[in-house]
């Protein structure tokens, strides 16, 4: 074809052994979480930060001028990671409360004696927004340079009215300056904060009356709604947490304000947070750690994306895994997310998650890149702007050290991410 009549483009990736676009409808569920799209020897062309187009490399080399070509020297190019399940937005840490794991104290005595989240929160409310940012940057970087390059980011350790207004600004201000995109997420009702104990409905009271209308205004004039990113609504329904009536009040009042809706259940025990978050129209239900045969069942009848959190477990030193087999099985939509967090699991790796998730869950490491990718996209109100190598989606993609991205699942503890693409430009 003569060049003037060529299309342009800014960068063509080339010499590739093969770009896995997991591309195509989503979220993928059941069998088809296994289907990759993976092409061969191929090529990707990206313009102003979008993908133009991929497939076979003589075919877009005759189709594409490209102002730069970018060599993958023979490796896999796979899309960049979502991770759809975040609390990376905090202060401090709880190393102390590790050892004190390792030496035989659970998860939820240590979150009755005060420590846990509220611990997290008395150094987040103590944190300024500047602090709160430059605590969270670095975990942000490791994360990015893990191959991940779209976040959810929960609030959730403020517990009142202004802390929660504070790490939803800090997730603003990192969005604005840090490569990985982020997707905010209220989560008020994360914990009965100390001056309420006792008195959880009194917080609930103040969560739906208050601190709800306050971040979904903050919301509506915020870089996220003028970029068309949805803010989610997130709730921690758990035995010492927030019960099922509880749960059910702040969902339906985020619902009331129009916001879509996520829910913590089944991490421990199944209160019937599952059944309630998928009546309600959440977009995802996340933790699954205790969803028997009946859950899977209303899984794989719904359209919410089950987010399985095979990180916290392998933390806490338990073999209580989410059934990630028996959903995709059922043909349920399964997404993977890292959970970063300073309790439950300090990991910023979505290619760990990947790992553990293969072993412990049986996933294919077909369906856990899927589940790391598009479905988790999907997860966050994303599908149609990113998590797959599609022409139209934002130019965010992995180029691996190894020719085989399986080995982002069949390795694990290094970094197989060589080189990632945030909006076609090497970050
Ligand atoms: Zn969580």
């Amino acid at each position: 074809m003569p060049e003037a009549t060529m299309e342009q483009a800014d960068l063509l990736i080339v010499n590739t052994s093969q770009v896995v676009t997991c591309a195509g409808p989503g979220p993928r569920r059941g069998p088809a979480m296994r289907d990759l799209g993976a092409i061969p020897a191929a090529a990707v062309a990206v313009r102003a930060g979008r993908i133009l187009a991929a497939g076979p490399e003589p075919a877009l080399r005759a189709r594409f001028a490209a102002a730069h070509e970018l060599d993958a020297a023979g490796s896999a190019v796979v899309p960049g990671f979502v991770d759809p399940h975040t609390h990376v937005v905090y202060a401090g840490d709880r190393v102390a409360e590790f050892e004190q794991r390792i030496a035989g104290a659970t998860y939820q005595e240590i979150m009755a004696a005060g420590g846990g989240i509220a611990s997290t929160a008395r150094a987040t409310r103590a944190a300024s927004l500047a602090q709160l940012v430059a605590a969270t940057r670095p975990r942000l970087d490791r994360m990015l340079r893990l191959g991940t390059t779209t976040a959810e980011a929960k609030s959730g350790y403020g517990l009142d009215p202004a802390a929660e207004l504070r790490q939803l600004e800090a997730t603003a201000a990192l969005d604005a300056s840090h490569p990985v995109d982020l997707v905010p997420t209220f989560l008020g009702a994360h914990a009965v904060p100390p001056e309420y104990h006792g008195h959880a409905d009194a917080y609930v009271d103040l969560v739906v009356a208050e601190m709800l209308p306050a971040a979904a205004a903050w919301y509506a004039a915020s870089r996220f709604a003028a970029a068309g990113t949805p803010m989610f609504v997130d709730v921690f329904c758990e035995a010492g947490a927030f019960d099922l009536a509880q749960s059910r009040r702040v969902l339906e009042a985020a619902r009331a304000l129009g916001l879509p809706l996520k829910a913590h259940v089944d991490e421990f025990s199944e209160l019937g947070g599952l059944a309630l978050a998928l009546e309600l129209g959440a977009v995802s239900v996340d933790h699954l750690d205790v969803t028997g045969p009946a859950g899977v069942a209303l899984l794989a009848a719904s359209p919410a994306v089950a987010v399985v959190i095979p990180t916290v477990p392998f933390n806490l030193g338990s073999t209580q895994f989410a059934p990630a087999r028996a959903m995709v099985d059922a043909g349920a939509a399964v997404a993977l997310t890292t959970d970063i967090n300073p309790g439950s699991a300090p990991c910023p790796s979505m290619p760990l998650a990947m790992a553990i998730a293969c072993r412990y869950q049986r996933l294919l490491p077909a369906e856990a890149l899927v589940a790391a990718t598009l479905n988790a996209a999907h997860a966050v109100g994303l599908g149609q702007r990113v998590g797959s190598i599609e022409p139209g989606k934002r130019a965010d993609l992995l180029i691996l050290d190894t020719p085989d991205w399986r080995h982002l699942a069949y390795e694990f503890g290094g970094n197989l991410v060589r080189t990632v693409l945030k909006a076609g430009r090497p970050v």
